[in-house]
């Protein structure tokens, strides 16, 4: 058994069995296995398990990983951090998706960026749920029409909505803040868009972001170990 096995398999047991608590098929929450700061060794090892997704929050870090994976069919890498616009082109071309979308500029540069032999670049729009001033994101109520512009350009798919929750052990808390996220979907699908992605829930609140209807948790250190070389990392 390698190094990562029996965490993979207890964070997926951990998401069918908060699917289940709430009435929802665990095929319907998807895991994202987040592999920053961790060498390719460790992507090689989990994919060898039968993970597939991978989220990553720095883009240079991230396309030298997937240089030295390029033999594995079916691999996908997702930005889930910052994205800043000097590095939307090694973006577009190092990633499947980019869950970290919070202004309209950005998104135009993926757009142009993509190359045309890859499929559409899939994005989803960031938003703040939390509403601390230090988190990325829009407003919540600004969230839909942000997405109706993304939602036009010619070389993405808009899929969602990405959100953090604050760090607390208040379930409460943490379930008003993912419900925020859900609400934004469901303006999104009134407003006529078709998107059907909630990314939200980490390795110590998935259970409140199941419950209030993630159908994608983020998941690191719960698998990978603790993280020890996030400083330094160049974005
Ligand atoms: C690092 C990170 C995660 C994973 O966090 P863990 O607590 O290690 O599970 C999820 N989402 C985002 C945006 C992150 O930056």
């Amino acid at each position: 058994m390698g190094p990562y096995e029996n965490a993979w398999q207890g964070a997926l047991a951990r998401i069918a069995h908060a699917a289940q608590a709430v009435g929802r098929s665990p095929g319907d929450v998807s895991l994202l296995a987040v592999s920053k700061t961790f060498p390719a060794a460790a992507v090689r090892a989990v994919y060898a398990m039968g993970q597939q997704e991978f989220g990553e929050n720095y883009v240079q870090d991230a396309a030298q990983k997937r240089a030295e994976l390029g033999d594995l069919p079916g691999l996908s890498f997702v930005l889930i951090g910052p994205l800043q616009s000097n590095k939307t082109k090694l973006a577009a071309e190092t990633f499947d998706r980019v869950e970290s979308v919070d202004r309209l500029k950005i998104a135009e540069r993926l757009s142009a960026a993509r190359p045309a032999d890859r499929p559409p670049l899939e994005l989803l729009v960031q938003v703040n749920i939390s509403g601390e001033v230090t988190k990325s994101g829009v407003r919540p109520d600004a969230a839909v029409s942000l997405a109706e512009e993304v939602a036009r350009l010619p070389r993405t798919v808009l899929r969602g909505f990405m959100g953090i929750a604050e760090p607390t052990e208040d379930v409460a808390l943490q379930r008003s803040q993912f419900a925020r996220l859900r609400h934004c979907l469901e303006d999104a699908r009134a407003a006529g868009l078709a998107v059907d992605m909630v990314s939200m829930g980490m390795s110590d609140d998935l259970e409140a972001a199941i419950a209030e209807g993630a159908t994608e948790v983020r998941i690191g250190s719960a698998i990978f170990g603790p993280r020890h070389r996030e400083k330094g990392l160049a974005q």
